[in-house]
């Protein structure tokens, strides 16, 4: 076993910071507080949001874990994951916007399934930062239990045409195209009867923006008849829920490291705070009290940590989604559980600062409660952990 990070992503994350410092912390310092006040205004967010991204895309950051004949550098999975961690431990607001993973919203390797043909449209301007996706898989009879959707998607010809209503989906608002899953053989389901497809804007409508405790909301979109060419398929016809869960397994060690991030930085202001902050006559981090919180956090971290570049390189060794699914479902649920919980103890150690909306930690406590339903509720992690023991 070598537990050590290659010098070359040492040297990766150091520009990476140093791009994080030129490119982002300006506008974060400028807009950051504006945009996600209580009357966040939304028409100046999305261009803000664009421009971080394409800087992002232009320095190779952005989708740099997409090969390099879709336009990325090839990065593997440990490095993202790195560098998603590195984005969320900066606590800027904006860097959720410079690295395409976890958020769906930047190229999803399942594009690379599409036939090379439409790569000019669907895999190298997502790639580029110039267009945005989203993943519509969730639906409001179908969350937890995502093979039981009802979005169906009946041939006609050379089309496919789609029908069906799909919630909760990041990115909906603005994306330019979605990868949809409908229903293509009602007996089959899960076993060979949902498809993936790629469904431009102009084919859905977009309902109503949910606003959630985190700040970035979810839409509703529906698809009345939506219709595609018969080659907008993802994969094969049949195999999306496998498409699906291939794609949320690997991805869970993103949204590990991004709870890895969020907890880092939390830890760090409390740290901070509990040195500066004085009462009763002493720093507030000479009461055990309140340190000894702070160090369990610490010994939390480091557990999320290594489980989650175990995943990483697992992925990047194994590559073989199945395969590491008890992994993936342990990081995930562990990563997200113990994150709030750092998030949450910072809060009580900030005090007052800890739950105000201009202090460091009370948006991270809200945004790591969303990351424990999202993606596979916890417990689902645990229905999949307990498969693993045989119960
Ligand atoms: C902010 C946000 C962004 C999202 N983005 C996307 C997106 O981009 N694309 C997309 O497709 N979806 C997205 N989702 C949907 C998300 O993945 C689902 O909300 C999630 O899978 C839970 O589904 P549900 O809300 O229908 O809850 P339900 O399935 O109704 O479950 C409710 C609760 O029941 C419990 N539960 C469920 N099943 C079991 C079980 N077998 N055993 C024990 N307990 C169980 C869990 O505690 C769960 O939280 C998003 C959701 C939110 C809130």
């Amino acid at each position: 076993m070598d537990f050590a990070i290659p010098e070359e992503l040492t040297a990766l994350r150091q520009s990476f910071a140093a791009f994080l410092e030129r490119e982002v912390r300006p506008l974060e310092e400028e807009y950051g507080r504006e945009f996600w006040g209580e009357a966040p205004d939304r028409d100046r967010l999305g261009p803000i949001v664009r421009q971080v991204t394409q800087r992002s895309a232009d320095e190779g950051f952005y989708a740099a874990y997409m090969p390099e004949e879709a336009g990325g550098q090839g990065l593997s999975v440990l490095g993202t994951t790195l560098l998603v961690e590195d984005a969320a431990r900066s606590g800027m607001r904006l860097a959720m916007a410079v690295i395409a993973p976890p958020n769906p919203a930047g190229p999803s390797p399942l594009l690379l399934k599409l036939p090379h043909h439409l790569w000019d449209d669907y895999v190298y301007p997502v790639v580029a930062g110039k267009k945005t996706m989203c993943f519509a898989l969730t639906e409001p009879e179908a969350g937890s239990d995502a093979q039981s959707i009802r979005t169906k998607a009946v041939r006609e010809g050379d089309e496919w045409v789609i029908t069906g209503h799909k919630h909760y989906i990041t990115n909906g608002e603005h994306a330019d195209f979605a990868i949809v899953f409908a229903v293509t053989d009602a007996e089959k389901r899960a076993a060979g009867g949902i498809t993936a497809f790629v469904v431009p804007a102009d084919q859905f409508r977009r309902g109503k923006l949910q606003w959630n405790i985190s700040d970035w909301h979810p839409s509703e979109l529906f698809f009345d008849g939506a219709r595609v060419p018969a080659d907008h398929v993802i994969g094969e016809v049949g195999m999306g829920f496998f498409e699906a869960m291939a794609f949320l397994n690997s991805g869970r060690a993103y949204i590990g490291a991004h709870a890895l991030g969020l907890a880092e930085w939390s830890l760090d202001a409390a740290v901070d705070h509990a040195q500066k902050r004085t009462a009763f006559g002493k720093p507030l981090s000479k009461n055990q009290g309140v340190s000894f919180p702070l160090a369990r956090s610490k010994a939390d971290i480091e557990a999320i940590r290594w489980l989650v570049y175990h995943l990483a390189w697992r992925v990047d060794t194994e590559g073989d989604a199945l395969a590491i699914m008890g992994d993936a479902s342990i990081t995930k649920f562990f990563a997200t559980e113990h994150a709030y919980e750092i998030a949450d103890r910072a809060v009580q150690v900030l005090g007052g600062m800890g739950i105000m909306r201009e202090g460091p930690v009370e948006r991270v406590l809200r945004h790591l409660r969303m990351l424990r339903v999202v993606e596979g509720a916890s417990e689902v992690q645990l229905l999949v952990i307990a498969r693993t023991l045989g119960l």
